[in-house]
């Protein structure tokens, strides 16, 4: 390990930003944890919380870079995982006004073109191979998405809502047996 930093590092978000930001603090602190509100998929699948996520992403060559830079071997675990490379300046026509046709040259650099979902699911998994990295889905966000549906229901949970956050009572408000039982059902049906 490099020279630590801190005991714990804590990562909100496991899209490809907070998947990157957890393997660069890897080396700085013992762990990482990584939370994200949505459940994460075991497999390459769009997100509710990701809304760019269905549509399909090429790297451009300074971001696989980064991202090899992180997780060696990158490209190639894309490639592996169903990713098309691409060949810079032949691969891609691109069109300019008043240049047509522009031309296709090969300058020797080449990435790989995917769905968003691909990219995150094998940023996922490599940094889920890192031994101190956890990835977690958080129940506590789930818990406040609940209790926020309630909220936008019931005045009476809205009331109580806007008096904890305004310091006048505590959160302790919410474990009032009859609400928890509401925020699980909730949390059930969603
Ligand atoms: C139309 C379109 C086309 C694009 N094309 C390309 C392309 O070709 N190539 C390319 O490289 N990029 C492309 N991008 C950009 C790329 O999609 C984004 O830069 C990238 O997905 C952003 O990733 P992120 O992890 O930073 O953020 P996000 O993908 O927004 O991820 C944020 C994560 O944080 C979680 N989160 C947020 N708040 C909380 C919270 N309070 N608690 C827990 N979790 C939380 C979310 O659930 C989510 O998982 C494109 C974007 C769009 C919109």
């Amino acid at each position: 390990m490099a020279k630590p930093i801190g005991r714990t590092a804590v990562v909100i978000g496991a899209g490809i930003g907070g998947l990157s930001a957890a393997a660069a603090v890897s080396e700085f602190f013992s762990q990482v944890i990584v939370l994200e509100r949505d459940e994460l998929p075991d497999h390459p699948a769009p997100r509710p919380s990701v809304a760019q996520g269905r549509h399909p992403h090429l790297l451009l060559v300074g971001g696989l870079r980064a991202l090899e830079q992180l997780f060696p071997g990158f490209g190639d675990d894309l490639a592996a995982a169903g990713a098309v490379r691409y060949q810079v300046g032949i691969d891609i026509r691109i069109e300019r006004p008043e240049f047509h046709p522009y031309p296709q040259r090969d300058f020797g650099l080449h990435s790989y073109a995917m769905s968003r979902p691909l990219i995150e699911f094998v940023a996922r998994r490599r940094a889920a191979q890192l031994s101190n990295v956890t990835l977690r889905f958080d129940g506590t966000l789930m818990f406040a998405a609940a209790l926020t549906r309630l909220a936008a229901r019931e005045p009476e949970t809205h009331k109580l809502m806007t008096e904890v956050q305004h310091f006048l009572r505590s959160s302790d408000a919410y474990r009032e047996p009859a609400l928890m039982q509401r925020i699980k059902a909730e949390m059930a049906s969603a």
